[in-house]
């Protein structure tokens, strides 16, 4: 959305009010466009920290996914917002935002985060993707993120934004269902934010409405703003299950709104406002969940341990069978099984060397890392 970028620049030169503590992120939004020539990756151009570490979204695969025990449910404190608060929704050219309530907080974070905003971002009516975070490569319809700033540390958003510990951000993928009633509250109002800078009053609800059922079941990472200036600021919490909303419902968010001035003679639609993924080495996201029922990590603790239980009971099997083919006499009980790294690390120190020779050469040969092996056992 660049198109009143001039005009807006003028009004900033303008402008020599400060910004209420909330707008801080819009004074980007006119620069903000995610195709063409400045699209986003031409961002870090302008925008360093685009181009650097600890960017998101990112996408959630197992290979870097570790369950962690402590990451307990969070606390949604001031969320049930009275229908007598009204919240500002506000078409900032690059996003539907709507500003909360700042008795609003978050608890179980190494901080206490205050609620700052929330806004959306989605595709356009001819595909089905338009979340940011994707799991194991698949796109959700649309993506709402909860806007949180550290207030222990920080006077409002525009001083947390730019600080390691800054910001926490909840994020809730959106799928296509029935009809749901409580995102209705915030879209029903989109046909008076049609246009850049409209804006449009709602009444208070339970903000916690808008979160899924299970909300104890998240990803976390650290991270970044998703949009320019992708300040690294941002500790991540992706709800594991999606929230439902009606095809109508998606339909009406991927129409209803545009980037461009109500009086602008080439209105622009508002589609296609996502990020996409960024690269993730050498880091781990953190899961409040076990993936199946084998999925435990051994020594959860140690970061570069990566294989877990299903992947090991994979070459496991894989391995049994390779003794097999080879002839070597190998039989393990099943309760014998169930505890097979001690089980493998009995027989290969105490009577089967050879037995332990094979699994290892067997085992590196078709891609276990000496370093992980190392570890778990
Ligand atoms: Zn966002």
């Amino acid at each position: 959305c660049q198109k009143s970028r001039l005009k807006s620049l003028y009004m900033r030169l303008l402008l020599v009010l400060p910004l209420p503590a909330n707008a801080s992120l819009d004074k980007y939004a006119s620069l903000l466009t995610y195709t063409g020539p400045d699209g986003e990756k031409a961002w870090p151009k302008k925008y360093p920290f685009c181009g650097g570490v600890f960017q998101s979204p990112i996408d959630f695969h197992r290979d870097i996914l570790q369950y962690d025990s402590n990451l307990s449910p969070l606390e949604f404190i001031g969320y049930n917002v009275p229908s007598t608060d009204r919240f500002t929704l506000t078409n900032n050219g690059h996003s539907v935002k709507m500003y909360l309530s700042p008795t609003m907080h978050l608890r179980n974070l190494p901080f206490e985060y205050t609620a700052s905003q929330l806004h959306l971002h989605w595709g356009n009516r001819n595909k089905s993707e338009g979340s940011e975070h994707t799991v194991s490569g698949k796109h959700f319809a649309a993506e709402l993120h909860i806007v949180h700033y550290n207030s222990e540390k920080y006077p409002d958003v525009t001083a947390a934004m730019d600080k390691a510990d800054g910001l926490a951000v909840l994020a809730i993928l959106l799928e296509i269902g029935p009809f749901n009633p409580s995102y209705e509250k915030i879209f029903r109002h989109f046909q008076n934010v049609k246009y850049k800078d409209q804006m449009v009053q709602v009444p208070g609800f339970n903000i916690q409405e808008l979160l899924p059922d299970r909300p104890d079941e998240y990803y976390r990472y650290e991270g970044s703003l998703t949009t320019p200036p992708c300040y690294p600021s941002v500790l991540w919490t992706v709800f594991r299950h999606p929230v439902k909303i009606s095809q109508e419902q998606l339909l009406a968010l991927e129409t209803a709104m545009y980037c461009t001035e109500s009086d602008d003679p080439e209105p622009l639609e508002m589609v296609d406002n996502f990020r996409n993924v960024q690269e993730f080495r050498e880091r781990l996201v953190f899961i409040s969940f076990r993936e199946g029922k084998l999925y435990k990590c051994f020594y959860a603790k140690k970061q570069h341990s990566n294989l877990c239980k299903t992947e090991i009971l994979m070459w496991w099997s894989r391995c049994l069978n390779h003794y097999k083919n080879m002839g070597i006499p190998f039989s393990c009980s099943s309760l014998c099984s169930l505890f097979f790294p001690f089980c493998i690390v009995a027989w290969a120190t105490v009577r089967e060397q050879r037995i332990w020779r094979a699994y290892k050469k067997f085992c590196f040969t078709t891609g276990i890392r000496q370093a992980n092996t190392k570890q778990l056992f």
